[in-house]
């Protein structure tokens, strides 16, 4: 069994991965920039180690800092969170090369997964469907439109090394194709030093929805079910449900079989989420993610596993410890993503926290690093607490999560918790009947204050 984990993140994620390791009796190693020093992480972590300044290029994207500290703490393993250096194949090399764990899946796992064109051939070939689109990368802006008339507009053209929502363009019709294309590749080159785009039919009424998966290194797949990641803003998640309000039973077992002996087929080892867009009965393929995500609680909440637990005894090469038919799913989960800004403006709002209290009780799970006096720093994502709420069924966890809203108290901030208020409280969300474009026009002012169109 692994005995030491260096935490290469910081924030909710960092204190979720310290906690689960101090519950098996794993003892943790945080690592902080010189912004973080006084985070939470640094201070209920057995030992930390400052790896630079505040940059994030200079401390938590520094790969010969982080296996510096790795070296002189004598860690025998990294979690890389998400974020940051979850997703980059060459760090998850060098981890293994430098003699540690790396508590994830493999390099060339991350690698295929990474780049969206090779991704979406290997799914194909495992047997998932996917967004029907051009084969390959685009050569240029004749190309683009070439494809799109093939598969008919509106179309979004995506960078095949996208994440985070950047390198994506809608085109509504041919007169918006040279743009969109010429957009998301200058976007994707200076995002992530590859331009490479690709064309797909863009779904106008899909729904997000994920399926997690996990797997050991003895070809033991199981999924988890799924979560409705339909509320999000320019491609950002706001608010995650499991399970979905639009699926019914024989659509969940269907896709999580499809995805289990797809996984299975691949050779994939460790959490993942395979996401979709889900439209008129069917599922789409968008894109695999090879880690730890943001929203795993709503899915921990829902079958009583914890996730990060199962990462650590994968990565130290221990089997599942139980099958497909022993994952009993109950009641019903929903997160809040509660960030620094303004609920209106969505301008940044970091400092320093005046009040802070946190809501409890039954079902109720706050996932936060912070603290009364604490300063959010300006230098990183403005995601600062997760409010996760469930009850025996969705009302139950809407009505939990409406008081625990009203309860949290996070002051000297700007926070996204008025915004939560008025989503709870929107018909449409309070029925269930929304789509991933929903959530941009409710905020936009679009829609009337019940939340119709
Ligand atoms: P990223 O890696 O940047 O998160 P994804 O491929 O996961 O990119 O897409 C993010 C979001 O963009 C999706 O959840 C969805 O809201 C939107 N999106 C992506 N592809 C399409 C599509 N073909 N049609 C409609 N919306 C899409």
């Amino acid at each position: 069994m692994i005995e030491k984990v260096l935490i290469a993140n910081r924030g909710e994620i960092a204190l979720r991965i310290l906690r689960a390791c101090r519950e098996m009796g794993i003892k943790t190693v945080a690592v902080h920039s010189t912004a973080d020093v006084d985070a939470m992480h640094v201070r209920l972590a057995d030992e930390s180690v400052c790896i630079g300044p505040p940059a994030a290029k200079d401390s938590y994207l520094s790969i010969p800092a982080i296996l510096s500290a790795a070296t002189i703490s004598n860690a025998d393993a990294i979690h890389p969170g998400y974020g940051f250096l979850s997703e980059n194949a060459n760090f998850a090399e060098m981890v293994e090369e430098h003699g540690f764990t790396f508590i994830g899946p493999s390099a060339d796992h991350i690698r295929l997964m990474g780049d969206k064109i090779a991704a979406k051939v290997a799914v194909i070939a495992a047997g998932i469907p996917v967004v029907p689109g051009s084969e390959g990368a685009i050569r240029d802006a004749a190309h683009a439109l070439e494809e799109s008339r093939k598969i008919g507009f509106p179309v979004i053209v995506k960078a095949t090394a996208g994440g985070g929502g950047r390198g994506m363009k809608i085109a509504e019709t041919k007169d918006d194709i040279t743009e969109a294309f010429n957009f998301a590749s200058a976007e994707a080159l200076a995002a992530f030093g590859n331009g490479d785009c690709y064309i797909e039919k863009f779904l106008t009424k899909p729904r997000h929805i994920e399926v997690q998966i996990l797997a050991d290194n003895f070809g033991n797949v199981i999924h988890l079910g799924e979560r409705d990641c339909s509320l999000q803003r320019r491609h950002q998640k706001l608010v995650e449900e499991a399970p979905s309000p639009a699926l019914d039973n024989a659509a969940r077992k269907e896709i999580g079989e499809i995805v289990s002996k797809a996984i299975a087929k691949i050779g994939y080892r460790n959490v993942g989420t395979i996401e979709f867009l889900y439209e008129k009965g069917k599922f789409y393929f968008i894109e695999m993610n090879t880690r730890l995500q943001v929203e795993h609680p709503v899915t921990e909440a829902i079958c009583g596993i914890d996730l990060v637990r199962e990462m650590l005894r994968v990565a130290s090469g221990e089997p599942l410890g139980f099958t497909q038919e022993d994952v009993k799913f109950s009641g019903h989960a929903i997160e809040c993503r509660i960030n620094a800004e303004h609920p209106e403006t969505f301008m940044p709002s970091p400092g320093k926290v005046g009040d802070y209290h946190a809501p409890g009780g039954l079902g109720v799970r706050v996932d936060s690093g912070l603290y009364s006096g604490y300063t959010v720093p300006p230098h990183y994502d403005s995601l600062i607490a997760k409010l996760i709420v469930s009850g025996n069924n969705r009302n139950e966890c809407l009505m939990r999560l409406r008081r625990s809203l009203d309860e949290f108290v996070i002051d000297g901030l700007h926070t996204s918790i008025p915004l939560h208020q008025r989503i709870m409280e929107a018909p449409a969300f309070v029925c269930g009947d929304y789509d991933i474009h929903w959530l941009g026009r409710f905020v936009e002012g679009e829609l009337d204050s019940d939340g119709d169109e």
